[in-house]
C-alpha cells in the first residue's frame, strides 16, 4: 500500500522509545544530488471548478487557464520532482477534472516513478468508468473530502446538497477497482465534536487514511472558526484515543504540536519523564510548512504550505528543488532558532515547531509562537 505520508507523520511511530530506522525518518530528507527533498510536494492543478458555490471567486477561465502551469511546464515540474526521489505528488485543485492533460500528466508521473494522489471532487462527471481509466495509468490513491460523518455536517461547509451521499458513493467506485481512498477533514469550530463519529464511519468506509486538518483563517472574518489551545488539546486526545482503534494510517495537518501531545502520552504510559532527551531525539520529525511540505500553486507560485500565502518563486522561472532547498522563504523557516515567543523557549521546537501558517494568519508574523497551542515550556 502507498505510504503517503512520511515516517514523521504516522500517529504512533517510534512507540517503543527506542531510535530505530523509521522512527529516525526526517521529513528533511537528504537525496544524492539534492541538498534536501521534500517528503510530499503538492499541485494545485487547477483552480477551475464548474461546480458553482465550490470556490467562491469570480470565474475567468480564459484569463485563468492562460495564467495556469502549462503542460509543457507540468512535465518540466515532475522531471524535477523525479529526480529529487519525492515520495509522493499529490494532486489537488479545483477540479483536476477541469484540465484536460489531467491523464497525460499523471501518466507521465507514472513513468518517471512518480508516485501521485490525486484529490477529487465528487461532480457529476466523476463516475466510476473515470476512476477505473485513473487507476489504470498509474494513479495510487484517491483523496476526497468529508467534513463530517453526517451529510448535514458535510454539506452544510459549502452548501451543497447530495455532495456528502456522492463521496460516499465515489469511494464504493474506488474500493471496486481497488484504489485506495484517503479521507480529508477539515477540523474547525463546527465539527469539533465529530472526531469519534468520524472514526466510526471512516471504518465502515474501510479508507486507507486520515488527513485531518487544523483551520487556518484566511481572513479575520473567520478566525471564529479557529479552534483554540483548549479545544486543540481535546481534538489531540480524541484522534489519540480513537487511532489506536483503528486499521487506517492518521496524519495531522498544520496540527504539528500532536507530535508534542504524542511524546506526552507515550512519556505518561512508560512513566519516563516527557523530556527525557533521547526520546526527543529519537521521535518523528513532523513535516512543517517549507519542512518536508511544499506546495506549488495552480500558477506555479511556490508556497510552504497550501495555507501559507508567502511565496518563495515560480516555477516557471526557477526548479521548485532550488527554491525547496535554497530560497531565504524556506531557509529561514528551517531555521529553528528565529521561532519566537513560546516556541523559540519549547525543547520539541525541532520536532513540532507549531504551524506557521496558523502563527502568520493570527499574527502577521512568519516566527510569531502556535496561537493553537497549549503547551508551556517549562511546566
Ligand atoms: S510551544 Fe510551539 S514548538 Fe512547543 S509544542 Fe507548542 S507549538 Fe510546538
Amino acid at each position: 500500500m502507498l505510504f503517503e505520508h512520511p515516517p514523521g507523520e504516522s500517529a504512533h511511530g517510534n512507540g517503543n522509545g527506542r531510535c530505530s530506522a523509521e522512527a529516525t525518518g526526517s521529513s528533511q530528507v537528504i537525496s544524492a544530488g539534492f541538498r534536501l527533498r521534500p517528503a510530499q510536494v503538492t499541485w494545485e492543478m487547477t483552480r477551475e471548478c464548474k461546480w458553482k458555490a465550490v470556490s467562491s471567486r469570480p470565474a475567468k477561465r480564459n484569463a485563468r487557464e492562460r495564467a495556469q502551469v502549462s503542460t509543457a511546464e507540468a512535465f518540466h515540474l515532475i522531471e524535477d520532482i523525479a529526480a529529487m526521489r519525492v515520495p509522493l505528488l499529490a494532486l489537488t485543485g479545483g477540479d483536476p477534472l477541469c484540465r484536460s492533460d489531467l491523464f497525460p500528466v499523471i501518466e507521465f508521473a507514472s513513468r518517471r516513478s512518480v508516485r501521485t494522489s490525486l484529490t477529487l471532487l465528487p461532480t457529476p462527471k466523476l463516475d466510476g468508468t473515470v476512476i477505473a481509466d485513473l487507476k489504470e495509468i498509474g494513479l495510487m490513491r484517491v483523496g476526497l473530502w468529508l467534513h463530517g460523518s453526517t451529510a448535514e455536517l458535510h454539506d452544510a461547509r459549502r452548501g451543497i446538497r447530495g455532495r456528502y451521499r456522492r463521496t460516499l458513493e465515489i469511494i464504493e467506485s474506488c474500493h471496486e477497482v481497488q484504489l485506495p481512498v484517503h479521507i480529508n477533514t477539515i477540523v474547525e469550530r463546527r465539527n469539533l465534536q465529530d472526531i469519534d463519529p468520524m472514526f466510526e464511519l471512516l471504518t465502515r468506509l474501510d479508507v486507507a487514511a486520515w488527513n485531518v486538518f487544523f483551520f487556518v483563517p484566511s481572513s479575520p472574518e473567520e478566525r471564529a472558526e479557529t479552534l483554540s489551545a483548549e479545544e486543540t488539546e481535546q481534538v489531540f486526545a480524541k484522534l489519540y484515543q480513537g487511532s489506536g482503534r483503528v486499521h487506517f494510517q492518521m496524519k495531522t495537518t498544520e496540527g504539528q504540536h500532536y507530535h508534542r501531545y504524542l511524546l506526552q502520552q507515550r512519556a505518561r504510559e512508560t512513566k519516563t519523564r516527557f523530556l527525557d532527551m533521547e526520546a526527543v531525539r529519537c521521535a518523528p520529525k513532523g513535516v512543517n510548512d517549507s519542512r518536508g511540505s511544499v506546495f506549488v500553486d495552480y500558477k506555479g507560485e511556490v508556497y510552504p504550505s497550501r495555507f501559507l500565502p508567502v511565496s518563495a518563486g515560480n516555477v516557471t522561472h526557477h526548479a521548485l528543488s532550488e527554491l525547496y532547498s535554497e530560497s531565504p522563504l524556506f531557509t529561514s523557516l528551517r531555521d529553528v532558532s528565529r521561532l519566537k515567543g513560546k516556541c523559540g523557549r519549547c525543547p520539541v521546537r525541532t520536532i513540532c515547531g507549531g504551524s506557521r501558517a496558523r502563527a502568520y494568519a493570527v499574527t502577521g508574523d512568519l516566527f510569531a509562537a502556535e496561537p493553537s497551542c497549549g503547551y508551556e515550556p517549562g511546566s
